[in-house]
Parts: C-alpha cells; sequence; structure tokens
C-alpha cells in the first residue's frame, strides 16, 4: 500500500489501539439507526462486487428470510488482492461494521467466511473477536462465526461457489463493511470531505500489469486516473499501453487515453458503460500476447466455473484447447469461430451474472484485438511471439 486516505498507516492489532482511534463501538455508540440510513442515502456507498448496489437500497429493501448477514472474505476476483490487508490493517473495523449492520438489519447471526490459506489472518480476526467480546458486552442473541471453505461445508454442506454467493442478500465484502465502518464512525459530514465529485470516501485499486509499481492503493473517489497512474509509478518508460482492464476483468479492456481521461468516479465509469466494481486494474503493454492474456482469463474462468450448468462448466475447457492451438499455430478460421460460437453460448447459458460479466469482457477483447487471432491463425505464430 502507497498512500492511505481512511485506511490507517499502522496496523490495529489490539483492541486500546481501536478505542483509541475510534473510541466506542458503533452499536455502543449510535443508537438512532434512522439517522444513519437517511445519511447513507444522501451519501451513497457503493458495494463492491459484481453488482455495486448502494448499502443504503439493501438495508431498506424489503427483507427476506435471510438470517445471516455474510461478510465474504473469500474474494474470488482475479488479479485482487485487498481481502488480506483489510483483515490485516484492522480486523476490529471489520467487526464492529459487522455487528453494528447487523444490528440495523436484526439480523442475529454473523457469517465471515475466508480462504482456507488466509491462516494467518484467520488468526487475526479471531484474536480480534475474542478481544472484543471481552472488552465490550455483545448482545448474546448474536452469534459471529469464522469459517473458511471446509469448515463452511461441514457446517452448512454448501460449497461457497458463485451462484451460492449471488443469491445471498445480505454478502458484504470487506471493504464494503469497512467504508460503512468509516462512514459510521466519523459520520456523514467529516465522511463528505473524501472525494470531490458527487460520490465520497475512498477505493482500495489493485493496480497489476505493465505498470511501474504494482501494488494495492487507496485514492478518495474523483481522483483523476492521470494522478493514479503517476502515484503508481507511471507506465514503464519503453511501452505503449494496449488496453487496460478494469474491474477486475469483468469490464470490457478499455485504451489508455480514455482511461487517462477519467476519475475515480462511478458517473465517469458509467459514461463509458463500465463499472467501477472490485477496483482491479491492470495494464497491457502493447507487445503483449493478447492471446495468452484471454487464456489467463479463460483458465481463471475455468477455475472457478463450479460446473453446475454445464456450458460455463465444460466451455472453458473448450476455450482453453482452441486458444492453445492458435497460439501453437495449429488451428484454423473454424478454430477461431468455435471459440467464439462457445464464448457466445456460455454468455447465454451461464446462470451467474460474474461469469456473463468474465466472458462478456473476454468476447470484447477478442473483437478489439481481432488483427492479432487472424494473424496468429494466418501466420501459425502469434503478432508479439517470444519465438523468432
Ligand atoms: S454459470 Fe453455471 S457452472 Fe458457471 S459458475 Fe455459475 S452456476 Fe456454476
Amino acid at each position: 500500500m502507497k498512500k492511505y486516505v481512511l485506511h490507517s498507516e499502522s496496523v490495529i492489532n489490539n483492541i486500546q489501539t481501536y478505542r483509541d482511534y475510534f473510541g466506542d463501538y458503533l452499536h455502543a455508540k449510535i443508537s438512532n439507526y434512522d439517522n444513519i440510513i437517511n445519511e447513507l442515502k444522501e451519501c451513497p456507498i457503493f458495494t463492491r462486487d459484481i453488482y455495486q448496489k448502494p448499502i443504503y437500497d439493501i438495508i431498506v429493501s424489503e427483507k427476506n428470510d435471510e438470517d445471516t448477514l455474510i461478510i465474504n472474505g473469500y474474494s474470488i476476483d482475479y488479479l485482487i488482492f485487498k481481502d488480506k490487508f483489510l483483515l490485516k490493517n484492522n480486523p476490529y473495523l471489520i467487526l464492529d461494521s459487522a455487528i453494528f449492520l447487523s444490528k440495523i438489519l436484526n439480523i442475529k447471526n454473523i457469517d465471515i467466511i475466508l480462504r482456507s490459506y488466509y491462516l494467518e489472518e484467520k488468526n487475526i480476526l479471531i484474536k480480534a473477536l475474542v478481544e472484543t467480546e471481552d472488552i465490550y458486552y455483545i448482545d448474546r442473541e448474536i452469534s459471529i462465526n469464522v469459517y473458511d471453505e471446509n469448515s463452511y461445508y461441514d457446517n452448512y454442506k454448501e460449497k461457497i461457489i458463485i451462484p451460492y454467493l449471488e443469491n445471498k442478500k445480505y454478502i458484504f465484502d470487506l471493504e464494503t463493511i469497512t467504508q460503512f465502518g468509516y462512514f459510521a464512525h466519523i459520520g456523514k459530514n467529516n465522511f463528505e470531505k473524501y472525494g470531490k465529485g458527487e460520490f465520497k470516501g475512498s477505493v482500495l485499486l489493485s493496480i497489476s500489469g505493465d505498470i511501474n509499481i504494482p501494488n494495492l492503493y487507496e485514492f478518495e473517489l474523483s481522483t483523476s486516473f492521470s494522478d493514479i497512474i503517476r502515484i503508481a509509478g507511471n507506465i514503464p518508460k519503453d511501452c505503449d499501453i494496449k488496453c487496460v482492464f478494469t474491474n477486475g476483468f469483468l469490464n470490457p479492456p478499455i485504451d489508455m487515453e480514455s482511461l487517462s481521461n477519467i476519475s475515480l468516479d462511478y458517473n465517469d465509469f458509467e459514461n463509458l458503460n463500465l463499472k467501477l466494481g472490485n477496483g482491479g486494474i491492470c495494464f497491457i503493454r502493447e507487445n503483449r500476447c493478447v492471446i495468452r492474456v484471454v487464456l489467463k482469463i479463460v483458465l481463471f474462468a475455468k477455475s472457478i466455473a463450479c460446473g453446475k450448468c454445464m456450458p460455463c462448466g465444460f466451455g472453458f475447457n473448450l476455450c482453453e484447447y482452441y486458444l492453445n492451438k492458435i497460439i501453437l499455430g495449429k488451428s484454423d478460421y473454424s478454430d477461431f469461430n468455435d471459440l467464439k460460437n462457445i464464448l457466445n453460448m456460455i454468455i447465454k447459458c451461464a446462470s451467474c451474472f460474474y461469469i456473463r460479466a468474465l466472458v462478456n469482457c473476454i468476447l470484447q477483447t477478442i473483437e478489439k484485438f481481432n488483427y492479432e487471432f487472424i494473424y496468429a491463425v494466418e501466420k501459425k505464430i502469434t503478432l508479439y511471439s517470444f519465438i523468432k
């Protein structure tokens, strides 16, 4: 992390430090929920997931029979690396905000789900949970559970897969829950000091690819991308950027000029038919083979497809097959057409919004860089190949 806005410079690793920074826990500090709900309406905070919904809409929407609030530290997004940071930087804020939100929603059970390999972060979170229980009295009616995929399955007999997550109503990613926590602690008036445009607060960007200092950065909403690129060390001197993937490969690729002309602002993204979403930004240099980039996205999609529906469950294997054929110089036009047909079929039939967005990104990338595919099919070597 190279820059901080709301998040603290140093790790908050004990309850006393948390109290020094934040004072009382939210549920002890704020008793009038209507005020905070109204303030959220005036100063919306959007979820950082595929839906990009205002928290306000989730809170005021008709209650269904879900009795659990899920805090999602089980990020499936490609090249997004913020969950570990958030868990380590301030686990108390995650707990504080989750408890407060569960009170507002009148939900008695909080499940925090993590990756099984987040061992260190899981221990940090459990330590924070124990300290929180020791120091503040938490209504015994609320239970808080920390799961990884194995213990979650043992308890609920459910796998943490995309369709399962997409069908949950009360599910918040870690960044959304911490933004909500800052908002509730510092109040609307102070929160509005972060960001000059219509939307306020900060965004964590996972900046990767062909940029000098790939890292996790926090920026105020409305920061211009020309500033963001400069702070991330600029593009390497010897390269041009062919395209940029935003929203962790859930948006179609855009060119560098379009990105440089906008700000970190929901309206700016909307005007380009994009979502800010999870804040994943990946720069791709001109002489990087786009067919190999597409193959990587396909392999990622294959790794998260749960197999419940045929086109998605099997389609990515076929895409991998055709892409490898193209890269190896063993393909013809029918392979290229089959590749596109399969992707179109997945978009039509996949039941998950996330998969459809990912495949749309792949298809639009193929369309934008059609010439690289045609070149590879005709010349039997990729345009940007390391093989001479
Ligand atoms: S689209 Fe179907 S196979 Fe793919 S992740 Fe969703 S439910 Fe599973």
